[in-house]
């Protein structure tokens, strides 16, 4: 069997408080997955409970081809071959390095714990740095430090808590990357949560999307960000202007301002929807046959970004080139180009 791990309809509560409910996803070997949402969705709830740290209230959690969890059996974490990076890394710093790695590998003979200790140096790239203390590393080589050590019993399934949360902007994509790189020319099974969808689509080949404790959406990322189903994922994700507006018989929609043909499937048509318009969406061209008050703007990297007032007041964005700057409740004329909306 190639599944690594199966969640089916797992539920959790906490005192009488239902955490997560219905949680079902599974992960075959080598896969790298993430559960992403916000605070307080549910996310540790879920990694903890497959970690064997929280018991379910209903459903099952499959490790390899062993029963972890049901609602009246939880296996103790330390028989699951399961290892876990916390947010902080947990490494002791009273050991170096090298014994960091081999802190979980005490039942090993001594000469094949220092060759798997030789073998997570190489792999970490952290040879030159064995006899060093944690307070005497980089918050990377600390990562790693707890990524090889995580991963030395060579367990089943790795489970990463937040594993970027200490680290700035660019450390922290370049970490992910490196790490990526790292469990796929290792083929190892992985699963992390994370607040921080940039994370999350840098590392992972799935994502599992949570709100309030349950399942929103799962997908690639780039099934998430072309196709998403629900208003929490655009809304999640900042796909766009999320707007309402009236989609009449002919397809055309009435933003107030003369209609605009689409091209909706039938389905849509003669209702009232939710809309995603996405960056690009709306124009600023002079030759365009709309205009638009602007509200707000913000400099962007090299180009002006407006907010623009609907004639309904909802309000919309787009950006326009840095040298015909306008100011705040002058007209932008501007466009639409509304060949890839979102309709929910
Ligand atoms: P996340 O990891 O996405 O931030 P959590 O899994 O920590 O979310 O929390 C999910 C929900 O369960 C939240 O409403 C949180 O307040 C609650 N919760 C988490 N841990 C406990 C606990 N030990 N006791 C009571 N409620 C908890």
């Amino acid at each position: 069997m190639n599944n690594q791990l199966i969640l089916d309809k797992v539920s959790v509560h906490h005192q009488k408080t239902m955490a997560v409910s219905g949680i079902s996803f599974s992960l075959s070997l080598g896969e790298i997955v993430c559960i992403l949402g916000p605070s307080g969705s549910g996310k540790s709830t879920i990694l903890r409970a497959i970690a064997g740290f929280n018991d379910l209230s209903s459903g099952s959690i499959m490790i390899g081809d062993r029963t972890a969890s049901t609602a009246h059996f939880t296996l103790p974490p330390e028989q699951r071959s399961v290892s876990m990076v916390f947010q902080d890394f947990a490494l002791f710093p009273h050991l170096d390095v090298s014994r960091n790695i081999s802190f979980g590998l005490q039942s090993q003979l001594p000469k094949k714990r220092s060759d798997r200790v030789e073998e997570m140096l190489e792999l970490i790239n952290l040879q030159d740095v064995s006899h060093k203390y944690p307070h005497e590393l980089s918050v990377g080589q600390q990562q790693r430090v707890a990524l090889g050590r995580a991963m030395a019993p060579n367990p089943r399934l790795l489970l990463l808590d937040e594993p970027f949360a200490s680290l700035d902007t660019d450390n922290r994509n370049r970490l992910a990357r490196e790490m990526r790189k790292l469990l796929k020319l290792h083929n190892i099974t992985t699963l992390l949560v994370t607040h921080d969808q940039n994370e999350a689509f840098a590392l992972s080949d799935q994502v599992v999307l949570i709100n309030s404790g349950s399942i929103q959406e799962i997908g690639s990322p780039t099934e998430l960000v072309q196709r998403p189903t629900t208003i929490f994922a655009a809304d999640f994700l900042d796909l766009g202007d999320l707007i309402e507006i009236n989609l009449d018989m002919g397809g055309n929609l009435d933003f107030g301002l003369g209609k605009i043909p689409t091209h909706l499937s039938t389905d849509h048509l003669g209702k009232r929807i939710k809309l995603l318009l996405r960056p690009g969406a709306i124009i600023c061209d002079d030759n365009g046959s709309h205009m638009l008050k602007i509200v707000g703007k913000n400099l962007l990297a090299s180009t002006q970004g407006y907010s623009l007032e609907l004639p309904d007041g909802q309000t919309v964005h787009c950006s326009a080139s840095l040298r015909k700057e306008k100011t705040v409740g002058e007209m932008l004329t501007v466009r639409f180009c509304l060949h890839e909306v979102s309709v929910f």
